[in-house]
């Protein structure tokens, strides 16, 4: 009895350390997943090249797949589908479930029952990763994430879905918000790609979607909340929202 004892303890700390491995792998892994999205954009790429692209994109499926499962991740496929929302957010919480408890942050779900949306499920959990994982860098000990789903109409009266993630953290300077459409643009120094936003905006893009962001920064009160608008319909031909709507408060 001891032995199995024993072994089963053995087990469970084998198990603790592929998954804080997983983990550990899984900034890098988003970063080239972020590069090669934009790589596949580059105009005038060569038969040969996209060939190499492919072939790095199916390598890179299996290692992302071998890091999902020891994450215990639902499997994805690449092409459109109907995509639960509350689904992708609640696996992306999972995933950095230890930063959020290192941070001693507060998670606050406030889930309306909402349709599926039409779209990429890799690509849109990509972009709720993003999303989260910059609200929980921002984030103090002891803040707050909140994440709200819930049915909402855009501007145009089209209907969907809207995903607000909003945090308490530092706030976003002005200087800081001028530049932040700009790819390579961090203020996370080595920690940081400067690819996130960059890539979320053009995922959301290329879903018919819209991405608005306010903060305050500065004053007693700060935080920002990005707020997220995916229609219900597929977009017809890849429909543009133009630039990132910015509002902000400072000093409040
Ligand atoms: P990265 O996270 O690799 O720096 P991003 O494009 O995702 O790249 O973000 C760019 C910059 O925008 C960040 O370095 C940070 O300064 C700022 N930023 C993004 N989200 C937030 C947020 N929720 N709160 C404060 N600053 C943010």
């Amino acid at each position: 009895a001891a032995e199995t004892l024993r072994s089963s303890h053995k087990l469970i700390e084998l198990g603790r350390l592929s998954a804080s491995i997983a983990h550990e792998i899984n900034n890098p892994l988003s970063s080239i997943t972020n590069l090669l999205f934009l790589l596949r954009q580059e105009p005038g790429l060569s038969p040969l090249a996209t060939g190499y692209l492919d072939l790095i994109e199916s390598e890179m499926d299996r290692v992302i797949s071998i890091s999902k499962q020891t994450l215990s991740f639902s499997r994805e496929s690449s092409t459109p589908d109907h995509v639960s929302l509350v689904e992708l957010v609640e696996e992306v919480l999972f995933l950095y479930r230890h930063r959020v408890e290192q941070k001693h942050l507060e998670v606050r779900r406030e889930y309306l029952p909402v349709e599926a949306v039409w779209g990429n499920p890799g690509e849109l959990r990509q972009v709720l990763s993003n999303l989260i994982v910059n609200a929980i860098d921002a984030s103090r000990q002891g803040g707050r994430l909140q994440i709200r789903i819930r049915k909402a109409a855009n501007g145009r009266g089209d209907s969907g879905i809207r995903v607000t993630v909003a945090d308490t953290g530092t706030g976003i300077p002005p200087e800081v918000l001028r530049r932040l459409g700009e790819p390579f643009f961090t203020t996370k120094g080595q920690q940081g790609t400067g690819l996130g936003l960059w890539v979320t905006r053009a995922i959301v893009e290329r879903h018919g979607g819209e991405l608005r962001l306010r903060s305050r920064w500065g004053g007693r009160r700060h935080g920002t909340v990005f707020s997220l608008f995916l229609p219900l319909a597929a977009p017809v031909g890849g429909a543009s929202s133009g630039p990132m709507l910015v509002s902000s408060a400072s000093k409040s």
